[in-house]
């Protein structure tokens, strides 16, 4: 039970990287806030005695700090809510624009500094505490037709290691994960949009060398390493997990 007496929170945790993680978390013994914009993905969770579950858009600043206002702990904080936007810079709008860094770097902006003070004040004002921000394998390499999730994804990992700069001395860490394509809902929903989705669902499996695509259980575990007391010592790092696309 690696994760036994901490309590964490997860945004977009109704479906995918973000409820695998949810899962993966409370099977090591945390107790976990599971939150996500749209309630109906969250009634998935029924019956679980360590996953408690709130509405919660992270595009919505009051409403993130009251969420972490009410928790009774918080030890862990996985931001994984994102936004995956198709095209090159000739392609894109402003408001496009706006609204991937909005949902992929100011909602965590907007966590982290609602989350910061009350893990400063764990363990008797020593401070303790583990964030882990979710960017992608376009953070670390260019990948076509993602220049907006591409630059807001790389934003993830500065963002991450300066507030591991920050609290270094502090106790509280954080660390940005890169996974490469993960069989996702949303994953699916992007295949869909193509004229041939079974074409355009064999063009992203062979982007990964490994010639398949991730499942989400396989991204959990990298979480819940960062969030345990076995990575102690790391911080400010950025982890691919993504099947050899960055070898
Ligand atoms: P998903 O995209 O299938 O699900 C995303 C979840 O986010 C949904 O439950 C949705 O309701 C929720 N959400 C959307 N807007 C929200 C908001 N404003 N507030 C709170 N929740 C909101 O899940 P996924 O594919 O596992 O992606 C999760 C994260 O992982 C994203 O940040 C994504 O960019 C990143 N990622 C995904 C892949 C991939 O291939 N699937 C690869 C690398 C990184």
């Amino acid at each position: 039970m690696r994760l036994q007496g901490k309590t964490a929170l997860i945004t977009a945790a109704g479906q995918g990287i973000g409820k695998a993680s949810a899962l993966a978390m409370a099977a090591e013994g945390a107790q976990v806030w599971a939150t996500d914009v749209n309630a109906k993905l969250l009634d998935g969770y029924a019956g679980m005695p360590n996953i408690h579950t709130v509405a919660l858009d992270v595009l919505d600043k009051a409403a993130i700090r009251k969420v972490i206002a009410d928790m009774p702990a918080l030890d862990v904080l996985f931001n994984c809510a994102g936004f995956v936007h198709a095209g090159t810079v000739l392609q894109a709008t402003d408001e496009e624009w706006e609204f991937a860094f909005n949902l992929n770097v100011r909602s965590q902006f907007w966590t982290i500094q609602a989350a910061l003070p009350r893990m400063l004040a764990n363990n008797g004002g020593k401070g303790s505490g583990s964030i882990i921000n979710m960017a992608s394998v376009v953070s670390v390499k260019g990948v076509p037709n993602r220049f907006i999730y591409g630059a807001s994804k790389a934003a993830v990992i500065g963002l991450s290691k300066s507030v591991a700069a920050d609290f270094v001395t502090q106790g509280v860490r954080c660390n940005a994960v890169c996974p490469g394509t993960v069989d996702t809902p949303s994953l699916q929903e992007r295949i869909n949009v193509y004229e041939d989705p079974a074409e355009a669902r064999k063009n992203f499996v062979a982007r990964q060398p490994m010639g398949r695509l991730a499942q989400a259980h396989e991204i959990a575990p990298l979480v819940v390493f960062l969030a345990s007391d076995e990575s102690a010592f790391i911080t400010g790092q950025s982890y691919s997990i993504d099947g050899g696309m960055t070898i």
